[in-house]
């Protein structure tokens, strides 16, 4: 939610911007003129990838405001063909629960299975959990991306309901995009959310932690392709960084990471795939440049989406988990080392 009373009209959000030209006193001119509701540029520039809400320093969501009045206005960043589809897919897939230790976390996979790295959760780090997956588990935060908060605020209650009924204490997400929805957005709805929730990521350090013997550290260069998303709970940030020392991967210290991260652009696919394309040379050039040796990914859509043209770059394209899996001994490291299996 954009915090009108936080916002000083400092400009740092947009002239932060990574897809936008302003100059600083531009950049307060935009977000003034936003907050009189008006259709200011860079409602049209914008490509949803949320790091405003990171760049302002007194914590006013000012992506929040943008995605208020995208849907106001109805300026689409992504074809509406494209938001009816997802809606489509995505809500019609089976709910599946497979049973597992009553007294251990669930573990909740969402709509992602196409996505995510074949067999994944037959590695040992899922051994017991309570799998869990469904459109009934399907945030629907992708919808944060195109204008339609509203779709997410409704549909809120029910997800958090759902996972509710499942009697856990403890729910592990493996999608970034649902686990914001319950520790950001669904208190922000004033929905209370009667279980833990943990991030896969969190859920994988405490594991390796757990057992030190098993990891085989890997002594690879790899880069990270931060979600979008995350720029809502940065707070878990370290975590990445304690799973990547803790199996010996060398994150490389590049210029669109981090704060500076890059959108996948997928978005732009549909609506302007030239300048898509160029963010997507200018990520991955700089990965190479910087040494790295696959690209990590924690957003399965980013995974899916993207692989191919990281192979193409020389970049092994490696899922999070996977490279987990292969500090266990139980992939080689290689691209999406599950095509083969
Ligand atoms: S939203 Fe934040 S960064 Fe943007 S002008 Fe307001 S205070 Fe500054
Ligand atoms: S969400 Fe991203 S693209 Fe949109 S204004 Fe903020 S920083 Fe720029």
């Amino acid at each position: 939610m954009f915090e009108a009373e936080r916002c000083q009209e400092c400009g740092e959000c947009f002239a932060q911007c990574q897809y936008a030209d302003f100059t600083k006193d531009e950049a307060i001119h935009e977000i003034q003129a936003l907050k009189r509701g008006e259709n200011a540029a860079i409602l049209r520039q914008c490509i949803t990838c949320m790091a405003c809400n990171e760049y302002c320093p007194t914590g006013a969501n000012p992506y929040d405001l943008i995605l208020q009045l995208h849907e106001e206005k109805q300026i689409h960043f992504v074809e509406p063909g494209v938001a009816e589809f997802i809606e489509e897919t995505l809500t019609s897939v089976p709910n599946e629960i497979i049973p597992g230790d009553p007294d251990k976390p669930a573990l909740n996979l969402c709509v992602m299975g196409h996505a995510y790295p074949r067999n994944m959760t037959q590695s040992k780090l899922f051994q017991g959990l309570t799998l869990v997956s469904g459109s009934d588990y399907f945030s629907r935060a992708v919808f944060l991306h195109t204008g339609m908060e509203t779709k997410v605020r409704t549909y809120a209650g029910h997800y958090v309901e759902n996972l509710a009924k499942l009697g856990k204490q403890e729910i592990i997400f493996m999608h970034d995009d649902c686990y914001t929805m319950v520790v950001r957005k669904a208190p922000e709805y004033g929905i209370p959310v009667p279980f833990r929730a943990i991030h896969i990521i969190e859920y994988m350090v405490n594991y390796l932690k757990a057992q030190p013997q098993s990891v085989i550290k890997l002594n690879r260069k790899v880069a990270y392709q931060r979600p979008c998303i995350s720029r809502y709970t940065p707070e878990k940030e370290p975590y990445v960084d304690a799973l990547f020392e803790i199996i010996g991967v060398d994150r490389v210290a590049r210029k669109y990471d981090r704060k500076n991260a890059l959108c996948c652009a997928f978005g732009l696919r549909e609506t302007d795939p030239e300048r898509g394309s160029q963010i997507l040379k200018k990520n991955l050039d700089d990965a190479r440049t910087h040494g790295a040796e696959a690209m990590i990914f924690l957003c399965p859509g980013c995974y899916w989406l993207t692989s191919e043209a990281c192979e193409e770059y020389g970049l092994a394209a490696i899922f999070i988990t996977d490279l987990c899996r292969m500090a266990l001994g139980e992939l080689p490291f290689s691209s999406r080392p599950w095509t083969a299996g």
